[in-house]
């Protein structure tokens, strides 16, 4: 690599022997000593030094010179070479010309000729020092922005590759590295190989695939990317030019790797996380529909059930030979019809029932047609009842019907008609007729102070009464 130049111009060639010989001595190891004899010379020089990208940290330039004075070639140097500081060296410049040069081109110094060479060296060596300070200062400014600029990845959108290539641009744009690749590897656990995943300047440069462990895989530069102890890939920068040293370029290069790292784990993590949700609610989805098919299917039993129960209510409530109420359930219809008759003073009136003589058509006919009366007869207390009546059969050949909204004269009345309508009845049963007949006994519910049972009581000494008095009766209780 070239050294650093340091630029002499004086139009009076013993001077720039002078200059030289006293520079060489003292910079001669670390800096090229060029020189010129006039401005356009200088010009020309640095142009040149420009294309081949030398350094210049300093230009040592006369005052009087044929063609430009030396305040406008060093305003002319600043333009091309805005770093490079400047040393007049003239025993002719006025204060003005000094001035325009201190203000226009940044003169570092002014030293007038003929110089003490102790004093004008110190002077050289203070200008490279207060140069390299500079740089130094603004290659520190630029490694700061490198890592400013991927550590603030972290808080960016976008997938990992993105952030990654924007970090591998944001380092190859450091003059430091010069025309460097880079190239970040994700270690792949499934191998346990460090597999290419971003490339940046001469992609081809780097293999697809590398082992875990090696040296530094044909790069200038390789590190591993680890996060708390884990390994999770490699940074790896190649520069066929060779890469520009500077003390701190390892240092920035491990800082940069450890914010790359800590980038990668965050944005795994998040990936992660991401696909957990994911998982998360798929699973979530899939219990909610096993959860609304199992309470669905719970919804269909439950009615199932319930017509289950409403059916095994029916058929508790019903005696099976007649289908009329049983003792039971009849007994229920009747207290909750009492209750609301005692509510609203409503007269209720009870009628019992009995056949005649029952047992003596089991014992002639046989009990098929003892049940085919029983039957008959429940068709005919129905036909006989209002809608708003409860009929029941109480057992064997006993009946009961309550009549809500009923008076003792009406009353009287259905149960005339239905002893009436039995006994005119032609009941049949396998080509035999049968007779029948039936006593009733009727009370009316006291509906201040009565319960079912009572009157029920009263119906049935009234249905005594008929069958002490002939049969085939109806009597009144109480009368
Ligand atoms: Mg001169």
């Amino acid at each position: 690599m070239n050294k650093p130049v340091i630029i002499c111009v004086d139009d009076e060639k013993i001077v720039l022997t002078s200059l030289k010989s006293q520079l060489q001595h003292h910079f001669g190891t670390q800096y090229q000593i060029e020189l010129a004899e006039s401005a356009e010379e200088t010009l020309e020089l640095i142009a040149e030094l420009k294309a081949e990208q030398q350094a210049v940290p300093l230009i040592i330039a006369d005052y009087v010179m044929p063609g430009m004075y030396g305040d406008e070639l060093l305003v002319r140097v600043k333009e091309q070479l805005p770093d490079t500081l400047s040393i007049m060296l003239t025993g002719q410049a006025t204060a003005d010309a000094v001035g325009e040069a201190v203000n226009r081109a940044g003169l570092f110094r002014y030293i007038s000729k003929p110089w003490h060479e102790k004093d004008f060296l110190l002077t050289v060596c203070t200008a490279l020092d207060s140069y390299h300070q500079k740089l130094e200062i603004q290659r520190r400014s630029r490694f700061r922005q490198v890592l400013a600029n991927v550590i603030s990845l972290a808080l960016r959108d976008g997938d990992l590759s993105q952030q990654l290539h924007h970090a591998l641009d944001s380092l190859l744009a450091i003059p430091e590295l010069g025309a460097a690749s880079a190239a970040v590897y994700l270690l792949d656990p499934a191998t346990d190989r460090l597999q290419l995943q971003i490339s940046a300047g001469n992609q081809g440069a780097f293999s697809p695939h590398l082992p875990l462990s090696g040296d530094q895989h044909g790069c200038q530069f390789f590190q591993p990317l680890t996060y708390q102890g884990h390994t999770m890939g490699a940074l790896g920068i190649i520069n066929n030019d060779g890469v520009q040293t500077c003390p701190e370029l390892p240092e920035l290069l491990t800082s940069y790797g450890e914010a790359l790292a800590g980038i990668i784990q965050l944005k795994q993590y998040h990936e992660a996380l991401e696909r957990h949700n994911a998982e998360l609610e798929e699973t979530v989805k899939r219990r909610t529909q096993d959860l609304q098919t199992a309470l669905d299917q719970q919804a269909k039993l439950n009615n199932i059930l319930l017509e289950a129960n409403r059916k095994l209510d029916f058929y508790a409530s019903m005696d099976s030979l007649t289908s009329l109420y049983n003792r039971r359930f009849f007994m229920k219809l009747a207290n909750s019809e009492v209750e609301r008759a005692k509510r609203y003073q409503h007269p209720v009136t009870f009628m019992m029932l009995d056949l005649d003589h029952f047992k003596n058509i089991n014992d002639q006919y046989g009990h098929l047609a003892g049940d085919h009366v029983l039957e008959r007869i429940s068709h005919l207390l129905t036909d006989e009842s209002r809608e708003a009546d409860i009929i029941g059969r109480l057992g064997g050949e006993e009946f009961a019907i309550l009549s809500p909204e009923s008076t003792m004269q009406q009353a009287s009345l259905m149960a005339e008609r239905i002893r009436d309508r039995i006994l005119q009845e032609s009941f049949e049963f396998e080509g035999q007729h049968i007779h029948v007949t039936v006593s009733i006994g009727i009370s009316e519910v006291d509906v201040n102070e009565e319960h079912i049972e009572s009157a029920m009581n009263r119906a049935d000494k009234a249905l005594y009464k008929s069958k002490g008095t002939g049969r085939n009766l109806v009597s009144i209780a109480g009368l």
